[in-house]
């Protein structure tokens, strides 16, 4: 996981988080004083998860958002890291991908600008030839 990774998708700390992926419950408990109620606030935020998956060596957590979610860095399901490597080993098609469509975008605002230009030459010129009766 890079820091440019963490960087791009907003990471922020937290003490518990649900991975939208595997729907496990990540938690971090290096520092159970950061815990409302220490091992109880475990106990209680963890009750009725039938996943769930402890970083002991963390004290916090750190979660991104991707597409409106939030996401944990670091679940054992190791999804988001596989979903980094996915873009950065596809990084030469995302860039052809985006250089061609920012392109046909471009293109196409540029005929819509000149369809508008148009249509107001054509409208100063009707109003030239009512003006002049
Ligand atoms: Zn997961």
């Amino acid at each position: 996981m890079s820091y440019e990774w963490k960087l791009a998708i907003d990471a922020q700390e937290q003490l518990y988080a649900v991975c939208p992926f595997c729907h496990t419950l990540n938690y971090a408990s290096s520092d159970l004083s950061l815990w409302p109620h220490g091992v109880l606030g475990i106990a209680q935020v963890t009750k009725g998860h039938a996943k769930v998956f402890e970083h002991p060596d963390e004290a916090q957590l750190e979660v991104g958002a991707l597409e409106g979610k939030k996401v944990v860095f670091g679940c054992s399901c190791g999804r988001l890291e596989m979903f980094e490597a996915w873009i950065w080993n596809s990084r030469q098609e995302i860039i052809d991908y985006i250089t061609l469509r920012a392109g046909s975008e471009m293109a196409e605002s540029r005929a819509v600008e000149e369809k508008a230009q148009i249509a107001k030459a054509r409208l100063t010129l009707v109003k030239g030839t009512q003006g002049g009766d």
